[in-house]
């Protein structure tokens, strides 16, 4: 069975879901009657770079090493910043854009393979990747850089990269022509150079007529996320109508979608949802480097000094908080400093910062004080949650909105939330503290800007995190009736390709 994966970035079950029943999203309709729709719970944060890797991985950023949109990267020194958009480093200067994110995201901060790797690595099988953000593949490929940048100082003329065979990365890399349509004129700076939604339809449209789709094809449609920004998910519908209509064509270019599903699963998924932004900058608003000015803070992008007590990473709705010598004291004050703030949701660190060597999670609210851990063999689990993983905690749950169901621990505003709060802090480069915003307020730092009065995402809420699913395959392949996350994406191509990986769909995760 061949799989076509169709990320439709920031796709939200709540828009989708009503606009698939009165018929705006055709398409969507079709596939989702062929198979069935459902939800995928996203990653912590909630933020591109970060739950695009994880789709691709099946990796929480604790594996995947890409941890968030902007982190502290140790070894290096230095800050990895990809913004939630990843244009934003393209304004930084196209050298570092070619150096972080063709070479660096794509190299060794990926920590974990990618489905490009797998499913091409043992030959036999051919894999193909249009404008996917994360591609890297067992192919070599000369990423040229287009004319009207290769003119800027500092900018290489070409990068060797490596991405799956068949290799779409808008001007920078093409191995599939879009014969009459003359791409070119797609790309250039006003089409993002050619990694906008009519690119990456207008490829994945001619592949499907040139009966082209390998055994496994990503198609990426990032406008959606850029417009819910501006104007909330709502709004941005006109979008994923496109995306759909763009969808249709492909399927017809193919023959048809009946004959198209009976050698290809579709599954379409986003990597995170958006929740709106209040429309007054005051309200909405949190200036981190205000709410934090007592402590000596690092210039952003800068490596640490020596005075320099935090550096902070924002990443929209969330934000890492790196802290130079932690020490119980410094770590208590930051936390009681962040709580202060009554828009502040969430405070995450890990415990043994605070609890002497201790493992295991901490977190507070404006409601007190939650510490949990997975449960060893032998010690008393207090609960599972919703995929079998043992936990056990110290405190109130309710601190969180966290609910007993049958022995199952559910918080209803937050799904799955001690798994994706370790599988942020466990990274090797977690900032000590993150910090999450409540619904309709983002943080902001000098030289960011809010989406105020528009929407944001990267939190743990349920409004960031629900990303769409809709999965057309052969019956019974997706149980709706479990609850299902990005990181069981990979798992579930990996299935249907025969592609051996780590966990299977659904699997606890450790
Ligand atoms: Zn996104």
């Amino acid at each position: 069975m061949k799989v076509l994966l169709v990320v439709i970035d920031a796709a939200s079950p709540r828009v989708v879901g009503p606009a698939v029943q009165t018929g705006r999203l055709p398409v969507l309709q079709r596939l989702a009657d062929a198979g069935a729709m459902h939800r995928a719970i996203s990653i912590f944060p909630s933020i591109t770079p970060a739950a695009t890797s994880s789709i691709i991985t099946g990796e929480y950023p604790s594996r995947s090493g890409i941890t968030g949109a902007s982190w502290y990267d140790e070894a290096r020194g230095e800050v990895a910043y990809y913004g939630d958009d990843f244009w934003v480093v393209a304004r930084e200067g196209f050298g570092s854009f070619v150096r972080d994110f063709l070479v660096r995201l794509n190299g060794d901060r990926l920590t974990a393979p990618t489905l490009f790797e797998l499913v091409e690595r043992g030959g036999g099988r051919r894999a193909a990747c249009l404008n996917y953000l994360v591609y890297r593949g067992v192919h070599e490929h000369r990423a040229r850089v287009p004319t009207p940048l290769a003119f800027l100082p500092g900018v290489p003329r070409t990068q060797t990269i490596h991405g799956p065979s068949t290799f779409c990365l808008g001007d920078f890399v093409a191995t599939h022509t879009v014969r009459g349509r003359k791409l070119k004129d797609k790309g250039g700076l006003f089409h993002r150079f050619g990694m906008d939604d009519a690119s990456t339809g207008a490829l994945l449209c001619q592949l499907a007529e040139d009966r082209a789709l390998p055994d496994f094809t990503v198609a990426y449609f990032a406008d959606n996320d850029y417009r819910s920004h501006e104007v909330g998910p709502h709004g941005a519908l006109p979008v994923l109508e496109r995306v759909d209509r763009m969808l249709g064509d492909a399927f017809e270019a193919a023959g048809g979608l009946e004959s198209f599903l009976e050698e290809t699963c579709v599954i379409v998924t986003s990597d995170h949802g958006h929740c709106e932004i209040l429309p007054e900058e005051e309200q909405a608003v949190i200036r981190l480097d205000q709410l934090l000015q007592e402590f000596q803070q690092a210039t952003f992008g800068r490596p640490w000094q020596a005075a320099d007590d935090v550096m902070l990473c924002p990443n929209m709705r969330a934000a890492q908080i790196y802290v130079q010598s932690p020490t119980v004291v410094r770590v208590g004050a930051i936390v009681r400093r962040l709580l202060s703030e009554p828009r502040v949701d969430q405070v995450l660190w890990c415990r043994r910062l605070t609890s002497s060597e201790l493992p295991g999670y901490a977190v507070a609210t404006s409601r007190g004080r939650l510490e949990f851990w997975r449960a060893d063999a032998g010690a008393t689990p207090r609960a599972h949650d919703e995929f079998g993983t043992k936990w056990t905690w110290q405190g109130d749950p309710a601190v969180l909105g966290l609910e007993l169901e049958g022995g199952v621990l559910c918080a209803p505003d937050y799904p799955n939330l001690f798994e994706r709060i370790a599988g942020a802090l466990d990274s090797r480069n977690s900032g000590e503290i993150w910090v999450t915003a409540k619904p309709g307020c983002e943080f902001e730092v000098p030289g960011g800007t809010a989406h105020v009065g528009g929407a944001s995402h990267g939190a743990l809420h349920t409004l960031d995190s629900d990303s769409l699913l809709i999965v057309s395959g052969p019956p019974g392949l997706l149980d709706t009736r479990q609850p299902f996350r990005s990181v069981d994406v990979a798992p579930l191509c990996a299935k249907l390709l025969g592609v051996p990986v780590r966990y299977g769909v659904g699997d606890p995760r450790v």
